[in-house]
């Protein structure tokens, strides 16, 4: 069989010695912060050089040991993903698109020169945390578990080159909506940029979130809510936001959205609704998108709806966009619009198993 040509290890199951009771599980899921409240369990795969992926486990969640030489520390070869589980109307538990998480985990593996994991081996270490922890799935409009892969070198040695040892482990916390309001503001960054041509910007690398912080920082101190990136070489064209791809309705009733140029972070979400408003009719354009053009198409009305999209915060209306020099406001600045609130209901209902899944999205767990 695949496993056995592909040599992928067999999960070992530890179950926690110490399981939460039920009424304590109960509050936490009420009304978690997000990222705050953990699962009880963990993934874990250990790789080494010339042995290959070995002592795949789900054990309980426990802090790591991790020596001070080892190479994360220092060169920053961190890479992960961020999906959720879904909570189906008839109590059973899906994930979304886990295909394209295990895709994009591999691109980034390749970018960072780490070792790269088997798209089964990602969905499995996935599933099986799922299933254990199948009882921290909320059910509540909005909820879902968050779960984070994420891959290490800590192989022990300094000396900048790839490591030789990795471990690829999976978390999961139960979460609710990531913005509490309507619509968000967001800082157009002029100072800082995040990625470059030939850089790291299509892969989900600790780095570039390092690198974005600062800009993050700025964006609330301007009263926004997130960052606008531009582009490194001219600051004019869109990027997108520091977790987040960003799209415009325009009034001939197109949905355009900055091309995949390499910089941007090819987002899963970001292609779902793509596909969703060619379902539905609407023309879809993937193109260089100049910052002055979103401006001027706001104050005379081509620009109608903007909205930032992703796993965390799905769908997320922009209100306005605030710039060094001036500011864009769509509708009212704070109502959202309505083919964004459509789509985003299109999106929701189909992650939940609530609509017709022609293109096998859904992942029943
Ligand atoms: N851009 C960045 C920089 C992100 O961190 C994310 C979140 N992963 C996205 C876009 C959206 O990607 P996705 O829809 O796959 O969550």
């Amino acid at each position: 069989d695949a496993r056995t040509t592909q040599n992928l290890p067999t999960f070992t199951i530890e179950p926690t010695t110490t399981p939460i009771d039920a009424a304590r599980r109960a509050e936490l899921l009420e009304n978690p912060t997000f990222g705050r409240v953990f699962t009880e369990h963990m993934a874990i795969i250990r790789y080494t050089e010339g042995q290959g992926w070995h002592d795949a486990k789900i054990t309980a969640r426990r802090p790591l040991s991790i020596d001070p030489a080892a190479s994360v520390l220092h060169y920053g070869q961190e890479i992960f993903e961020g999906m959720k589980a879904y909570r189906t109307e008839d109590g059973g538990v899906v994930t979304f698109r886990p295909d394209a998480n295990a895709r994009r985990f591999r691109a980034s593996a390749e970018r960072m020169a780490m070792a790269d994991l088997p798209e089964e081996l990602f969905i499995e270490a996935v599933d099986q945390l799922v299933k254990i922890d199948a009882a921290w799935v909320p059910s509540g409009e909005g909820q879902s578990l968050y779960l984070r892969p994420f891959m290490i070198s800590d192989e022990v040695a300094l000396g900048v080159k790839p490591a030789s040892e990795y471990l690829f482990i999976v978390i999961a916390c139960p979460v609710g909506t990531y913005f509490s309001k309507g619509c968000v503001s967001v800082w157009v960054s002029e100072d800082y940029t995040r990625a470059a041509p030939g850089g790291t910007g299509f892969a989900k690398c600790g780095g570039n979130y390092a690198g974005s912080l600062v800009a993050q920082a700025e964006a609330y101190r301007m009263g926004c809510d997130q960052v606008l990136f531009l582009d490194s070489r001219e600051r004019r064209f869109i990027e997108e936001m520091g977790g987040m791809n960003v799209m415009f309705l325009r009034d001939d009733n197109t949905l355009v959205t900055p091309a995949l140029t390499g910089t941007i972070l090819p987002g899963i979400t970001r292609d779902s609704l793509l596909k969703i408003a060619a379902d539905k009719g609407l023309k879809v354009e993937e193109i260089p998108l100049d910052i002055n053009e979103v401006f001027e198409g706001a104050a005379s009305g081509r620009y109608r709806e903007a909205f930032a999209c992703g796993t965390a915060a799905v769908l997320s209306p922009i209100g306005r966009f605030k710039s060094p020099t001036g500011e864009a406001v769509f509708g009212d600045g704070e109502t959202p619009g309505p083919v964004s609130l459509s789509l985003k209901a299109e999106l929701t209902d189909l992650q939940r198993g609530r609509h017709n899944d022609s293109r096998d999205w859904v992942h029943r767990i």
